[in-house]
């Protein structure tokens, strides 16, 4: 169980990146290894590094015996910055789950993703609607956050998971969910102990949705935390965005 800070000042949000993934993840670049990974981090100025890698169903990778191996490897650093150990765990569907509760249990920092709809595994709602996405997305972040499994929401309501829509459905899937629901959502996490992800692609794609999703969230009081979703060591660094997310609060 990992919860970084609750503020909402946008300078002390980016000091931690909660989304990163490292060459045990395929889709990260090889340049990916942990030690590239701490010593970007120190450039960067972090205070938390958490290493998110995929955990899919049905893909070959031992989500635990990769966290002890990098918790292995990591004894062999000094640094300043908190590393986590984390996973990209998945929530593939309404009350489905790729790793047993003890392994989401043993990692420093147990990330969901719910909405990796582009991938074969995952549960697709009936209705194929904008709002069919978005009821479905509601239902499995409720079952999950009855679960305990989850420390954070790895980009929570980011269409960009949803390629068989065009921008205007993608829009349509986050313009579907009601200020109610998403305060309903946006509570229950809190009152689980889950925190809320900013996921810096979706957020600034999205503009309009995610100041909803600021102001519900700072009204409501919940945990945020920044993620870059970096796969290559240049967007390890959450500052050359932060002006720009900034700006989409303020206005
Ligand atoms: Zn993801
Ligand atoms: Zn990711």
């Amino acid at each position: 169980m990992f919860m970084t800070e609750k503020t909402f000042d946008f300078d002390e949000i980016i000091k931690n990146n909660m989304h990163t993934h490292s060459v045990f993840s395929k889709c990260a670049k090889p340049e990916m290894t942990l030690e590239n990974m701490i010593r970007k981090a120190e450039e960067c100025g972090l205070e938390t590094l958490a290493v998110t890698d995929h955990s899919d169903p049905g893909d070959d990778i031992d989500t635990y015996a990769n966290y002890l191996l990098l918790k292995q490897r990591l004894k062999g650093f000094d640094t300043p910055v908190r590393v986590l150990i984390g996973a990209e765990l998945s929530a593939y569907g309404i009350g489905k789950y790729a790793e047993p509760y003890e392994v989401d249990r043993a990692l420093d920092f147990a990330s969901y993703a719910h909405i990796h709809y582009h991938l074969d595994c995952w549960e697709q709602p009936e209705d194929r609607s904008p709002r069919g996405y978005a009821e479905h997305e509601l239902a499995v972040l409720d079952a999950l956050l009855k679960t305990g499994r989850a420390d954070n929401i790895a980009h929570p309501f980011s269409p960009c998971k949803m390629p068989f829509f065009n921008e205007a459905e993608k829009a349509a899937t986050l313009a579907a969910i009601t200020d109610n629901e998403l305060g309903d959502i946006l509570e229950k996490g809190e009152r689980a102990q889950c925190s809320w992800e900013i996921h810096s692609p979706t957020f600034l794609c999205f503009p309009e949705f995610s100041k909803r999703f600021w102001n519900l969230g700072r009204e409501i009081g919940v945990h945020f935390c920044l993620g870059t979703d970096a796969h290559r060591l240049a967007d390890l660094d959450p500052r050359p965005t932060a002006e720009r997310m900034k700006n989409i609060v303020k206005s």
